[in-house]
């Protein structure tokens, strides 16, 4: 099995250092405290970044949302979608990673993502057209194009003068997306490129798309210039949510691609495709945000202007809860993603910047394809929970297109498909913790004896002294315990034959999400309540109730897995270990107090506390 951190050492021997080396380390360590990344340490200019996203946003999409959503309007001979983005193109905001010779910004991946989140507000119209043209458009010729591709094709794309669009797809090659069919055959200068492709994004509107076709069997990524002779569109597909954007199908019928145009070389398709994947859920994770939090703002202003009983509808003790509920997911996603991004951003700053830069910078990404496939998960099913509870929280008036909740709850649904559905990405988390596993990219055999002798000595012992939310990484690291022991019992039990055993996997995964999210949370608070930070109370209580959730949850399913695991043996020596293990994650919190709390707090406060 190759090697899925090559080029990436993970530095340090001891735990201190783990929760930064992607492919799953998190979950072999400690919560780390007072180190993670979060949104507070975001510089001056990234803020600047965003907020000037955020500006244009406001003045110039939010003001035409219908317009957009209906794709009545054209301006200068093109729809209003298109002339916008050429308008956000101007301004940098879709080249911020692509380097200054090639008409970008050269900035980080952490101010790519905060332009990203900044997005998310727009609608999921105008935020797929944008997040498209600087991800999965731009991205594979950033990482995988040769200096003549980047300098030719990259000026355009980042000032959007040309549209960029990703075509994969096919009617036959959805989550089997290595399978499609389309062919391009060598003849000279020139592949001869048939077949076609489903669902593309931008579709009706690109100039260049990266199409993924087969070369004497060989799965390849060609760029290819869509006024090319042979190409043609389908009918805008008629869509449950982000109507404004377009999706087409495209038609390819011998049409003629310079042998240049190849991306890296015959047989890459793989390669590019999920690299550019990686980048493509993390984008969307940090969309989510955004999209989340104009939800909550929405719902936050209706609930208390509006009045039922005599009594604003924030001030009803359930809908106080939800309130809570909302924020501190939204805290503990911002949290994963942030953490996520900055681990990379410090290990691609490390990089030499040699012929190999770009091929590391993908390795250095590819470490961390788990992390990516839970924030992708994470931040698509909050917008979609967090949408449909705004809905209901509006009563009837939820239901009315004119307001904004109606529109981003069907938005919000297709975040869960595109990029890899989620229940692929679920896969994904399982698989590659186990390679990280196999490979020993993280010391989970050694974990694993630690987690033995504890249970052999009937001691567990919490290392860490420092007082500062101390019971509840104690009882997180329990849980960390008890991941452990679940997935080498899966290894042992399951073996290979586990790929038939799906629902293990999406336990697993289903596991991992909600440590993530605690840990990070939890570690988050930590370093605010050790800054003495303003909003360290708030922060506290929303650590504290993510741990809960997390903690019940974990629990619940890792009794679910055991009757699977020891299916027809009830006495199976594993069950003492699980209730052991579970005696320890324990939170010695009362949610629905902290949810009085934090609802009530954010109603006084609104969404400015913690920047959220
Ligand atoms: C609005 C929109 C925009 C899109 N934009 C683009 C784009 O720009 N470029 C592009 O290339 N594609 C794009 N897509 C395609 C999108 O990525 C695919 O629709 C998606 O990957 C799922 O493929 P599918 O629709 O064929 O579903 P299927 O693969 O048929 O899946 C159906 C269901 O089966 C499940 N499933 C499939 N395989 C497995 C498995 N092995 N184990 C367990 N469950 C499984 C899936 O999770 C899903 O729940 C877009 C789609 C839409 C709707």
């Amino acid at each position: 099995m190759e090697p899925i951190s090559q080029g990436v050492t993970i530095s340090g021997s001891g735990k201190d250092d783990l929760y930064l080396t992607g492919n799953g380390g998190f979950l072999l360590c400690p919560t780390p405290t007072g180190k993670i990344f979060t949104r507070e340490q975001l510089n001056a200019e990234q803020l600047e970044m965003g907020k000037m996203v955020k500006n244009f946003i406001e003045s110039k999409v939010l003001t035409k949302k219908k317009e957009i959503e209906y794709k009545q309007v054209e301006i200068d001979g093109m729809p209003l979608c298109v002339k916008l983005l050429k308008e956000l193109g101007n301004l940098g905001a879709l080249g911020v990673d692509v380097p200054e010779t090639y008409g970008g910004l050269g900035m980080d991946l952490t101010t790519t993502m905060h332009v990203a989140e900044n997005l998310g507000p727009a609608g999921g119209s105008f935020t797929t057209t944008a997040i498209v043209q600087m991800g999965i458009g731009a991205l594979p010729i950033l990482f995988f194009g040769t200096p003549e591709q980047k300098a030719q094709y990259l000026p355009k794309l980042v000032s959007a003068e040309w549209v960029a669009c990703y075509a994969l797809t096919e009617a036959g090659s959805g989550s089997d997306a290595l399978s499609g069919k389309t062919t391009a055959v060598l003849d000279g200068d020139f592949y001869t490129l048939n077949g076609n492709k489903q669902f593309i994004s931008n579709g009706d509107w690109a100039d260049l798309a990266i199409v993924f076709a087969r070369i004497d069997d060989q799965y390849s990524a060609l760029i290819v210039e869509l006024n090319s002779p042979g190409v043609s569109r389908g009918l805008e597909e008629e869509k449950m949510g982000i109507q404004g954007s377009s999706t087409t199908a495209l038609m390819f019928d011998n049409v003629k691609v310079p042998r240049k145009n190849l991306l890296g070389k015959a047989g890459d398709a793989a390669t590019i495709a999920l690299n550019i994947l990686n980048m493509g859920r993390l984008e969307l994770g940090f969309a989510c945000i955004g999209a989340t939090r104009k939800v909550i703002q929405h719902t936050l202003e209706y609930t208390k202007q509006r009045k039922q009983f005599g009594r604003p509808i924030c001030e009803f003790d359930m809908q106080t809860g939800r309130l809570a509920e909302m924020v501190t997911r939204l805290f503990a996603v911002d949290s994963i993603l942030y953490r996520i991004i900055h681990a990379i951003d410090d290990k691609i700053a490390m990089l030499p910047k040699d012929d190999q830069y770009w091929d590391n910078m993908v390795k250095v990404i590819r470490s961390h394809a788990m992390e990516a496939s839970v924030a992708k998960v994470e931040g698509s099913e909050m917008v979609f929970q967090i949408s449909s509870d705004a809905v209901k929280m509006h009563g009837g008036y939820g239901y009315i297109s004119d307001y904004h909740v109606e529109q981003a709850l069907r938005d919000s649904v297709i975040n869960m498909i595109y990029e890899g559905t989620n229940d692929i990405n679920r896969l994904v988390i399982f698989d590659f913790l186990v390679r990280s596993i196999y490979n020993q990219n993280i010391p989970f055999a050694a974990f694993s004896e630690e987690v033995d002798a504890s249970w052999r000595k009937g001691i567990f012992s919490f290392p860490d002294n420092s007082p500062i939310l101390h019971e509840e990484r104690k009882s997180l690291y329990a849980g960390k315990y008890l991941l452990n022991f679940l997935v080498n019992e899966t290894i042992m039990r399951f073996g290979k034959d586990i790929k038939n055993n799906q629902q293990v996997m999406r336990h697993i995964s289903d596991m991992i999400l909600p440590l993530y999210a605690a840990d990070s949370a939890i570690a988050r608070a930590y370093t605010l309540i050790e800054k003495e930070h303003s909003e360290a109370k708030i922060a506290k209580a929303m650590a504290e109730l993510c741990l809960a959730q997390a903690l019940a949850t974990t629990q619940t399913l890792a009794w679910q897995l055991m009757a699977e695991i020891y299916e027809g043996k009830p006495k199976a020596a594993g069950y003492g270990k699980l209730t052991w293990l579970c005696s320890f994650m324990k939170s010695n919190h009362n949610p629905m107090r902290l949810k009085r709390e934090i609802g009530r707090t954010v109603v006084e406060k609104g969404l400015k506390i913690l920047s959220l």
